[in-house]
C-alpha cells in the first residue's frame, strides 16, 4: 500500500510539535516532480518511496530538516537535482543533510568479509555520515529498500541483504534501536540463506505454536500477582526474532535442537520507573522459582554496552516450561526499542518547551574506550539532557580524527585525519611503500602529498625497482610507520 502525503504530516505533527506542514507540503511537491513519471520496482511511483522514508524519519521523531531532507534524499542520484539547487530552495542545512545522505550512499559493501573489515566499513559509514541524522536517513531507506526486494534481480537482491544484514543491522543495534536491528534482520536473512530460512519456519512453527498459548497463560497470572500487590505495569508478549532464533539454534550447545531454547516467546513487563523492576523481579521469583544456572541477568545494574538495560529471569512456569521475563522501565523499553532515535524525540520535546518527566530520569551507559564511536552513538541522551540543543549536537565527532579509505581490492584501512597516499601505502604493507611510483585516488592520479578522505579508492602503482623514499616526505606523512620508513631509509645516506 502506498504512502500519501497526509499519512506523513500527521505522523509528523503527531511525533513533533514544531513541524511547518505548509513548508513540508512544498519540498513534496518538488520532489514529486522531480520524480514524475519515475517507478520502482515494485511497480508504485517513486515518490512513495521518498515518502516511506519521509515518515519513518517523522515516526521516530526527527524535526522539519531530517524530514525535508529524507523527500528530497534521492532526486540528485534519481532526477539529477545539484545540491546548490536545494540549497537555494530549502536552505544550507537541509542541503547538507541531503548531500551527506548521498556520499553515504556509495559506501558499498565489497572486499573481503572479516569482523576488522565489517567493522571498518561501519566506521567509514559513519565518518562520511558526519551527522547523525544522515545515518537515521539511511537506515530507514534501506528498511524500505529491504522490504521491497521481491521484484529486482536475484544478485542484487543477495547484495542488498547481505549489506544490510553486515553493516546496516550492526549499525542499528549500536544505535540501540533494537526494533530495527531486528526488523532489517529478518527482512534480509530469506534471501541470504533461503534453505536454512526454510528450516528455522518449519522447525519452529510448532513450538511458536505452544509457547503463544502457553505465555497467554503466564502473562494472565502475572497481571494478578501484580494486582495483588497494587503495582502499577505494563505485561506483554513478544515473539522471537527469527534470525535470533537462527543464530542461537547454531550455537553450539543448542546444536539445533529447538527444545533448548526458552525465550521463543518472552514475557516483558514495563513499569514507570527502575524501582518497581526489582520489587516486580521479588513477586515473580516468589511466585515462580528462577530456573538454575541459566538465571538472572541484571543489565540495569551493568547495561550492556549499546547502553540496552532490562533484568531478564528464566523461571519455571505452572506447567513446568522454562518462560524468560525480562522487566524494565518505560524510559528503558523506548530506548531499547529506539534507541538514537528516542533521543531525538526528547530533545525535539525539549526544544518545543514540553516538560518530559523521562527527560530528567538519565540513562547511565557503560562502554569501553576502544567503542567511543559507538558511546556517541548510543549516548545522545546524556548529551541533550547535558548541553542546550543546536545542531552542533547532531554532528557526530568520535571519528573525526580517522579516515577509511579502499584498496582495489575493497579492504578498508583505518589511517589518521590527514593521511596520503604515501601513509596508505607504507600501512598497507611495507613493501609496497619502498615500491610506491605513483597514486591514483579515485581513479585519477594525484600528487603524493594529496590528502585522502573517508570513502576514497587509493591504488598504488608499483615502480619496477625498489625506490628510496624521498626526504620530503617528511612534510607531510601523518602514521608513523610511514615516518619511520622514511626515516630509516633516507639516514643511512
Ligand atoms: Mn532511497
Amino acid at each position: 500500500m502506498s504512502i500519501h502525503f497526509d499519512d506523513l504530516l500527521s505522523v509528523a505533527h503527531e511525533k513533533n510539535q514544531g513541524i511547518d506542514g505548509k513548508r513540508l507540503h512544498g519540498v513534496f511537491e518538488f520532489a514529486s516532480e522531480k520524480h514524475l513519471g519515475q517507478v520502482r520496482q515494485t511497480g508504485e511511483p517513486y515518490i512513495s518511496h521518498s515518502l516511506f522514508v519521509a515518515k519513518t524519519i517523522a515516526d521516530w521523531g526527527l524535526g522539519q530538516s531530517s524530514i525535508e531532507a529524507a523527500l528530497l534524499h534521492d532526486t540528485p542520484d534519481m532526477a539529477g537535482v545539484l545540491i546548490t539547487e536545494i540549497q537555494d530552495k530549502f536552505g544550507q542545512e537541509v542541503a547538507d543533510l541531503v548531500e551527506a545522505a548521498n556520499k553515504v550512499g556509495q559506501v558499498k559493501l565489497r572486499g573481503s568479509r572479516n569482523e576488522d573489515f565489517l567493522e571498518n566499513l561501519r566506521k567509514m559509514f559513519v565518518a562520511m555520515a558526519k551527522d547523525i541524522r544522515v545515518v537515521l536517513i539511511r537506515l530507514a531507506d534501506r528498511l524500505h529498500n529491504v522490504s521491497t526486494l521481491e521484484g529486482i534481480a536475484l544478485s542484487k537482491q543477495k547484495r542488498i541483504a547481505l549489506e544490510t544484514l553486515e553493516v546496516y543491522a550492526p549499525l542499528a543495534e549500536r544505535l540501540g534501536m533494537g526494533k530495527l536491528k531486528g526488523e532489517l534482520e529478518d527482512l534480509s536473512f530469506p534471501f541470504i540463506y533461503p534453505e536454512e530460512y526454510q528450516w528455522v519456519m518449519e522447525v519452529a512453527k510448532p513450538h511458536f505454536k505452544y509457547s503463544e498459548e502457553n505465555i497467554g497463560d503466564v502473562i494472565q497470572k502475572i497481571r494478578q500477582q501484580l494486582a495483588k500487590n497494587n503495582i502499577k505495569a505494563r505485561v506483554e508478549g513478544r515473539p522471537k526474532r527469527k534470525y535470533s532464533l537462527y543464530k542461537k539454534l547454531l550455537r553450539p550447545e543448542i546444536d539445533r535442537d529447538i527444545s533448548l531454547i526458552h525465550d521463543l516467546m518472552a514475557v516483558r513487563v514495563i513499569t514507570p520507573d527502575t524501582n518497581s523492576c526489582y520489587t516486580i523481579l521479588g513477586i515473580i521469583h516468589q511466585y515462580w522459582k528462577p530456573a538454575p544456572n541459566i538465571g538472572i541477568s541484571d543489565f540495569i545494574a551493568q547495561p550492556k554496552p549499546n547502553g540496552y538495560q532490562s533484568i531478564h529471569t528464566k523461571v519455571f512456569d505452572n506447567r513446568g516450561n522454562i518462560v524468560e521475563i525480562q522487566i524494565r522501565s518505560e524510559a528503558m523499553h523506548e530506548q531499547a526499542e529506539y534507541g538514537a532515535a528516542a533521543h531525538f524525540a526528547y530533545a525535539q520535546a525539549k526544544m518545543a518547551g514540553v516538560e518530559d518527566e523521562k527527560l530528567e530520569k538519565g540513562i547511565g551507559f557503560k562502554v569501553t574506550e576502544k567503542m567511543s564511536w559507538v558511546n556517541q552513538l548510543a549516548g545522545w541522551k546524556q548529551q541533550v539532557a547535558d548541553t542546550a540543543e543546536s545542531v552542533k549536537q547532531y554532528k557526530l565527532d568520535a571519528l573525526s580524527e580517522h579516515i577509511y579509505v579502499f584498496s582495489p581490492k575493497g579492504d578498508v584501512f583505518d589511517l589518521p585525519a590527514g593521511s596520503t597516499p604515501v601513509d596508505f601505502a607504507f600501512t598497507v604493507h611495507s613493501s609496497l611503500g619502498y615500491f610506491l611510483n605513483t597514486a591514483k585516488v579515485n581513479g585519477r592520479v594525484v600528487p603524493l602529498s594529496t590528502p585522502l578522505h573517508s570513502g576514497d579508492l587509493v591504488e598504488i602503482i608499483k615502480s619496477k625497482q625498489k625506490r628510496k623514499p624521498s626526504r620530503s616526505w617528511l612534510q607531510f606523512v601523518k602514521t608513523t610507520k610511514a615516518r619511520s620508513a622514511v626515516r630509516k631509509v633516507s639516514d643511512k645516506n
